[in-house]
């Protein structure tokens, strides 16, 4: 059994649905279901019975703590967090309470069921925090990829809260001997990414024949790696990294932003052609975000050379694999757009 947070998410409802894919090992799915939570992400496995679906805070260690002696897990992959850049600048509060306290509360919760473990289950647990590249600040354009022991720098209220709550990890390892791992990653993209995020943004927008909404001169670089190459990452980290250690993981495909879209607005001209003209006729230049980071790039080579993992995907597979996702699940995009999808705890969630 292994205890996920925030798996109704984009990342985590990809790591839900590959883990039940490939092992019989059940998951307690532990979610609040924020705004970026959807059940329609997890409609193949709502009735599988390896799936325990249970929507709660992390902040509430009390839950958390009794979900753990009900269930006894033997690992946490915990994914649950406030997630939007723009989000964090408009409200900040919340990042803390999630991304902080929240990660805090489940730490006490772990901490106490750990503690009171047998020695050998002690040594074989795990706690995996999955965090984000952002936590590095930005790079120049000639500076070298982010590694493992580059200075935290964050400048978004998002990046701060998510380098707090990695502190907070690595304190609980060196502090109480917790059996912790961290994955820093790169930009995430691919099935039910929830579309306030660039990539599905903009093919949403752009088949809804919306402007295609460009942050300043779009030359902001990022680095892409398909959702199911993070996925393959953290069931590698969970299996075979060492406790206390830092992983990052990139795909090694830094794209300025304004590239992205080209290449989007470019399959869809194939894919979904419009009447007359291209989708790029469509890109609309915005203000840029406050602080908005140039450059991020992650040096994959420690999780490469260590652990022996490498993304499947490339760039170019990759994004033409979400875009025909997109393309094939209007009924996924139209219950995000007008909201039903909110309306699944009220209908279902008592009857569980
Ligand atoms: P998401 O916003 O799509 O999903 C977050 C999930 O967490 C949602 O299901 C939400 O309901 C849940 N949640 C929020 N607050 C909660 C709380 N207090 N208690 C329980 N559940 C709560 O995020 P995502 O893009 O899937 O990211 C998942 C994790 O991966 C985050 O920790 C994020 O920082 C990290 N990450 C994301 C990316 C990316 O490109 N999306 C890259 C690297 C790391």
């Amino acid at each position: 059994m292994i205890f996920v947070t925030g798996g109704a998410g984009f990342i985590g409802s990809n790591f839900v649905l590959d883990w039940l894919a490939q092992n019989d090992e059940p998951v307690v799915n532990f979610d609040k279901l924020t705004y970026a939570g959807n059940m329609n992400n997890l409609a193949t496995i709502n009735q599988d019975p390896r799936h325990i679906f249970v929507q709660g805070d992390i902040g509430d260690t009390e839950h958390v703590a009794a979900l753990l002696a009900e269930h006894k897990p033997r690992a946490i992959v915990h994914f649950a967090a406030e997630s939007h850049v723009d989000r964090s600048i408009h409200g900040p509060a919340a990042f803390i309470e999630t991304n902080v306290n929240g990660t805090f509360g489940l730490l006490e919760a772990v901490r106490a069921h750990w503690t009171a473990l047998p020695a050998a289950e002690q040594a074989a647990f795990r706690f995996l925090h999955v965090s984000t590249d952002e936590v590095y600040g930005t790079l120049g354009a000639n500076d070298a990829p982010f590694t493992e022991t580059t200075q935290y720098a964050p400048n978004s209220p998002y990046s701060a809260s998510k380098a707090a709550s990695d502190h907070l990890v690595r304190s609980y390892h060196h502090t109480y001997g917790l059996p912790t791992l961290t994955t820093n990653c790169s930009n995430n993209y691919g099935p039910y990414h929830f579309p306030e995020k660039l990539i599905p943004l903009i093919i949403t927008n752009a088949r809804a024949g919306k402007p295609l909404p460009i942050y300043g001169d779009g030359q902001q670089v990022r680095d892409w790696l398909y959702v199911s190459d993070h996925c393959a990452a953290i069931r590698r980290v969970l299996e075979a990294g060492q406790p206390g250690e830092v992983y990052n993981v990139g795909g090694w495909n830094e794209k300025a932003n304004l590239d992205v879209v080209h290449v989007l607005c470019d399959i869809l001209d194939k894919l979904d052609p419009k009447a007359a003209g291209s989708y790029r006729d469509q890109i609309t230049y915005v203000t840029d975000r406050p602080g908005h980071d140039r450059r991020y790039a992650i040096d994959a080579r420690k999780i490469e050379r260590e652990l022996g993992w490498k993304p499947a995907e490339t760039f170019e597979t990759g994004i033409r694999k979400t875009v025909q996702w997109y393309l094939d699940h209007q009924d996924w995009v139209s219950d995000v757009q007008s909201g039903d999808y909110l309306k699944w705890v009220a209908k279902n969630y008592q009857e569980r």
